[in-house]
């Protein structure tokens, strides 16, 4: 089953926490045993799964990866945001979860979370629900 979410950043860059997403199309699927796919159909944005107990990680993240892609150097793609590209391939459009008693294998620290780094835009994010 396929559900398709909206997500709303704020901020040019943040990462948002969408683990009640996750938990919602796996309730809504009826799902016990199986995966998660979680895809997000943008070039400036990713998905990713870290820790979402000190929202401190979030942040460090977001600060460490702009001191190893800044946002201002001789890029050639006209529309400024070269940086946003270059986050969203390396840290990846999609990640799979392991669905256990109808509830996703996350470890204590563990979120998933959607990646913006070229907002504040409405995005989308698609989860996809298999029996296995
Ligand atoms: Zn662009």
């Amino acid at each position: 089953m396929l559900f398709t979410y909206t997500v709303r950043s704020k901020k040019r860059e943040e990462l948002i926490d969408i683990t009640n997403l996750l938990l919602d199309a796996i309730k809504r699927s009826g799902v016990n045993e199986g995966f998660a796919i979680i895809y997000a159909p943008h070039t400036t944005a990713a998905i990713t799964i870290n820790e979402n107990a000190d929202p401190t990680v979030k942040g460090d993240i977001i600060n460490y990866l702009s001191k190893l892609i800044p946002k201002n150097y001789n890029y050639k793609h006209l529309e400024g945001n070269s940086d946003a590209h270059i986050k969203s391939s390396i840290i990846g459009c999609s990640e799979m979860i392991i669905i256990k008693d109808g509830k996703p294998i996350l470890g204590t620290w563990q979120g998933l979370f959607f990646a913006e780094f070229d907002g504040p835009r409405e995005r989308k994010v698609y989860i996809k629900i298999f029996e296995g």
